[in-house]
């Protein structure tokens, strides 16, 4: 999607501290870190939030979940928290379908 913030990360037109990458999804460290391990994790197909999850692209949250785990053994995050924040209210603010990972220090819950 052309004037998407994370399309243009993933296509590279925008500079991204990479994580991880594969055919699906793409990893980043996030430009404004809550915690001392923060990380992204999107599709790479174009999905606007968590409400647009449909039968037909579920299989890449699943992936992006795996990938989660995998990046995180290999980092030697044992605990954290994965965060999506979808529509407005929630504090979406970029219109592409994230995930937030988030470790390295104590988390409150509620958040
Ligand atoms: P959300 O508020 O849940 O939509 O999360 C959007 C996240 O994207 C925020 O945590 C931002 O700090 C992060 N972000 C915005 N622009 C960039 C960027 N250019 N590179 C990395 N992270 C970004
Ligand atoms: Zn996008």
């Amino acid at each position: 999607m052309s004037d998407c913030l994370f399309c243009k990360i993933i296509a590279g037109e925008i500079p991204s501290s990479k994580v991880y990458e594969d055919d699906v999804c793409y990893a980043f460290n996030d430009i404004d870190p809550q915690a001392p391990t923060h990380f992204l994790v999107i599709p790479k197909a174009h999905i606007a939030s968590c409400g647009e999850i449909t039968p037909e692209n579920s299989a890449v949250v699943a992936h992006c979940f795996e990938v989660i785990v995998k990046i995180c053994k290999e980092l030697g995050v044992e605990s954290y928290r994965i965060v999506n924040n979808c529509g407005d209210q929630a504090g979406q603010t970029v219109k592409h379908l994230h995930f937030h990972v988030l470790a390295g220090r104590d988390m409150t819950w509620p958040p």
